[in-house]
């Protein structure tokens, strides 16, 4: 589903090199459920932004449902991105002017522009809501209006809308307390028992033993690997 051959990815600031990603190798299988830990700095985001086609590796190749995103133009990235990914994360990132269900609606509106009628999207949205557990009585109010785990459902519903194979989710607990932190993640494990591969950036370790595999990374490189039973 997702693999990483020989990735490394430099910054330059100024005259100076960062090595955010050293030669990473990393095969997540269709179905899984990993997590990247590692503390502030080790280059997590970096490695969820090069698996999620928002940015590009200086060096290696990166395949995506078996297709090598590297030959790709930034279009085509753009409708991978779109058409077999959903994002998480830790700020939500949700519009603040729209409402809870126009939220979720807007990846259908950028895939199907005009194609979708309103009542198609609004169906499949209040759908996606409702599988994020976000009581249907919320689905009119604006984000400020709801608590920040129920943002966080909210998030989780626009990243499902398109139906995506897999879910990104960076930080998805970082601004919650740790008991809907735990609701976040469980959320999260039901996404992945319907089939969705799911990779989360953390470095909160009892957010990470939600996967079955974690992944640790340090400097740029991944230190080991862990199985959860
Ligand atoms: P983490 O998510 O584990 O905190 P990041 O992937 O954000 O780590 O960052 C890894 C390293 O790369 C850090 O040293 C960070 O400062 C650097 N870095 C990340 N993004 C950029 C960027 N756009 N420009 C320059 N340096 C960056
Ligand atoms: P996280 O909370 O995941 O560790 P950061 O706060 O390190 O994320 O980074 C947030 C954003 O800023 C990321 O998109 C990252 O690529 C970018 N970034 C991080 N470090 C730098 C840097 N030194 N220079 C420029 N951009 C950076």
């Amino acid at each position: 589903m997702i693999e990483l051959k020989n990735v490394t990815k430099v910054y330059k600031m100024g005259n100076e090199l960062i090595y955010a990603l050293k030669n990473i190798n990393l095969k997540i299988k269709e179905g899984e459920f990993v997590s990247i830990m590692g503390p502030s700095g080790s280059g997590k985001s970096t490695l969820l932004n090069i698996i999620g086609c928002l940015d590009r590796p200086t060096e290696g190749e990166v395949y995506i449902d078996k297709i090598k995103t590297n030959d790709l133009d930034d279009d085509e990235l753009t409708k991978i991105r779109r058409d077999k990914i959903g994002f998480v994360f830790q700020q939500f990132n949700l519009i603040p002017l729209l409402t809870a269900l126009e939220n979720v609606e807007l990846p259908l509106i950028f895939k199907y522009k005009n194609s979708m009628s309103e009542a198609e999207r609004k169906r499949r949205a209040l759908e996606c809501l409702k599988m994020a557990e976000l009581d249907e009585k919320f689905a009119n109010h604006k984000p400020n209006q709801l608590s920040g785990g129920q943002q966080q459902r909210v998030a989780i519903a626009r990243a499902i809308v398109n139906d995506p194979k897999i879910i990104l989710a960076d930080e998805p607990t970082g601004a919650l307390d740790s008991k809907t932190g735990r609701k976040i993640m469980e959320l999260l494990k039901k996404l992945n028992g319907y089939g969705k591969t799911i990779v989360v950036v953390t470095h909160d370790i009892n957010v990470s033993k939600y996967g079955d595999r974690i992944i640790y990374i340090k400097d740029g490189s991944i230190e080991r690997e862990e199985n959860v039973s």
